[in-house]
């Protein structure tokens, strides 16, 4: 008889605890071996006041078991409230989102078949850094950071679990021809790291054509690895078309704590109905007992769930006249499946999970600081709050204001394009201006100046009472920019 593992289950709101209670129905009777404890998580909390949505006690299991079982949550409309889903990724530090997703043609109905896919998206940075900030009367900013220790982590990830899962390709979303610097890193990455796994191949799509081949070809791919937001998008497009939302699980992935969910939300439109498809955190739960080496079991339930789709025993979201045979609410799925405990698929080919699988070596995410690159300052961007129109004029008032033999403003941008020197009078502006002040070169072109100097310029824009609103130093890191050329420039 082996050992319970301590695992921390939250039942969510909405659709939430009807799906879990079917999941935990097949776990059980499949005799998976599970200490369970139940948290309070979501809408109950926040709207107790707490706008976190987890309290002290739910981190202190979490935190002890690493084995997280969340049903979907709901988030109340309305400014204040935290997603808990965000705050639980990073402060468990889960890295890795990884959600695969296949079509079950011709038993559910879908417009592709042969899909068969893992997205590995990066969980933690990009724009769900959350830093966003109202700088004028007209613009508004949302921060996005790419890390390189992040990006190499989940890069290594994407390559690693294509190894481990006997995928033969992987391919890489950015939108590197725009963002040049962040995009431009995650690119580089896949593309360096990628030359440690010659076995696999690899390739690279923008985004928006990426999305679009994902939709209209999905078959085409097999792991994809991507940002954040991309990631979230994309998975959604996945699962919608392989046949459901309601169908596919995920994993996050952290070097010591993992959690394993739906990827879809809370449905509360079909909250208490008993139809919603516990499939997808069905899934979520295979994955769970993959890594957690209840493999035998997790083998069992994914067959037994497959066998039960083939026989057409389908929720409505999934049932089609003609091809499903019986429509089912989320509790009688449950029995279906059970029922099936033993059984294999037919005609779908049955899952096979290594069982002498050893578990994934977590060591080689630890990301050690790298000793610092030589880095010279040459410059600043300060941004203005400005009322006026013409960048002309603030290009003379400010030349006026700072005077300085060792700097020069070089250009101002509007919403990142050029408008000085030399704009472009059908370019729109709006109140928020960056202006690049740089070291008068020197013959290498990379002139130093002190971040003493920096405030020298804040202080003479100030006290002249123009408002600067941020400023970005401008580096150069060895010998190479650390900053783009405004559009135009
Ligand atoms: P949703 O995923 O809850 O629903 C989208 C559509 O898919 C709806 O038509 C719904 O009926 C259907 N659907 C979803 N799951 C299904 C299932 N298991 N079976 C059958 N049909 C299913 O997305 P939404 O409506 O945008 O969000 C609802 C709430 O869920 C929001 O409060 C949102 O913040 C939250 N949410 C939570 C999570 C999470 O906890 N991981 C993820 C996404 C959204």
């Amino acid at each position: 008889m082996s050992t319970k593992v301590p695992i921390t289950v939250a039942k969510g709101d909405g659709i939430g605890p009807e799906i879990m209670d079917a999941t935990l129905f097949i776990l059980q009777e499949a005799g998976a071996q599970l200490e369970i404890e139940e948290i309070e998580i979501g809408e109950k909390l926040y709207l107790r006041g707490i706008t976190s949505g987890i309290d002290d006690s739910s981190w202190e299991s979490l935190l002890r078991t690493k084995v997280f079982l969340k049903a979907p949550i709901t988030t109340p409309q309305g400014g204040g409230y935290k997603s808990l889903n965000v705050t639980t990724r990073k402060t468990l530090g889960l890295f890795a989102n990884v959600r695969p997703c296949r079509t079950y043609t011709p038993y559910v109905d879908s417009k592709h078949s042969g899909m068969d896919l893992v997205i590995i998206r990066e969980n933690e940075e990009d724009l769900y850094a959350g830093i966003e900030h109202r700088q004028t009367d007209e613009v508004y900013q949302c921060l996005k950071l790419i890390t390189r220790p992040g990006t190499e982590r989940i890069i290594r990830y994407a390559f690693e679990y294509a190894v481990a899962n006997g995928r033969k390709k992987v391919t890489c979303f950015s939108k590197d021809n725009i963002m040049k610097y962040t995009d431009g890193l995650f690119h580089k990455i896949f593309d360096k790291i990628g030359e440690e796994y010659p076995q696999i191949e690899k390739e690279h799509w923008i985004i928006d054509i990426g999305a679009a081949k994902l939709a209209a070809t999905p078959e085409e791919f097999d792991v994809i690895v991507t940002e954040n937001l991309y990631g979230d998008i994309i998975s959604d497009i996945a699962a919608q078309i392989a046949g459901s939302v309601g169908l596919a699980g995920s994993a996050n992935i952290g070097l010591n704590c993992a959690m394993f969910e739906a990827i879809h939300g809370s449905a509360p439109k079909r909250a208490g109905q008993n139809s919603a498809n516990p499939s997808g955190l069905l899934h979520g739960a295979i994955l769970m007992l993959i890594h957690i080496g209840q493999i035998e079991v997790a083998e069992n339930i994914h067959n037994a769930w497959l066998r039960t789709i083939e026989d057409g025993i389908h929720t409505n979201d999934i049932y089609k006249e003609g091809t499903s045979k019986e429509m089912v609410g989320t509790k009688e799925f449950a029995q279906a499946v059970v029922a099936r405990l033993g059984k294999k698929p037919e005609k779908m080919k049955p899952v096979s999970y290594n069982k002498n699988a050893k578990p994934m070596d977590m060591s080689i995410y630890k990301m050690p600081r790298r000793p610092s690159e030589p880095k010279t300052l040459v410059g600043v961007d300060v941004f203005f709050h400005w009322p006026g129109t013409d960048p002309n004029e603030l290009a003379n008032q400010l030349t006026q204001i700072i005077n300085d033999e060792a700097v020069e403003v070089t250009m101002i941008s509007n919403r990142g394009t050029k408008v000085w020197p030399h704009g472009n009078p059908e370019t729109y502006c709006t109140d928020h201006w960056r202006v690049r002040v740089k070291s008068v070169s020197s013959s290498n072109g990379i002139a130093p100046i002190t971040h003493a100097k920096v405030l020298e310029i804040l202080n003479k824009v100030t006290a002249a009472n123009l408002e600067f609103i941020k400023t970005e130093n401008l580096y150069y890191f060895g010998n190479e920019p650390g900053f783009t050329l405004g559009q135009g420039e």
